[in-house]
């Protein structure tokens, strides 16, 4: 697929911001019936470095908010604070 046709099919600009997937465009994004990423090996660059975003830890508000949203990070945060 070139990635004209990409951004035409998978791509949309909100308040923007260029996103994949957002509560009103394939609010699953890649994710298959299994709830696992179609697109693994090739997933964007915020997927592969997600949680590690300077931005996230950096900002105390966001990082609860984010830790809320998602179950994966709150379960390793969980697990930070078993092992301090
Ligand atoms: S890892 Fe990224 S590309 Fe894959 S489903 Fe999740 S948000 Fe979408």
């Amino acid at each position: 697929m070139d990635i004209a046709t990409f951004r035409r099919v998978f791509v949309v600009r909100e308040e923007g911001v260029t996103k994949i997937s957002t509560k009103n465009h394939r609010p699953r994004c890649f994710l298959n019936d299994q709830d696992h990423c179609s697109v693994y090996s090739v997933r964007p660059k915020q997927c592969r470095t997600y949680p590690d975003w300077p931005e996230l830890w950096e900002n105390p508000h966001l990082l609860q908010a984010e830790i809320a949203r998602c179950p994966g990070l709150r379960k390793a945060v969980e697990g930070f604070d078993q092992k301090l």
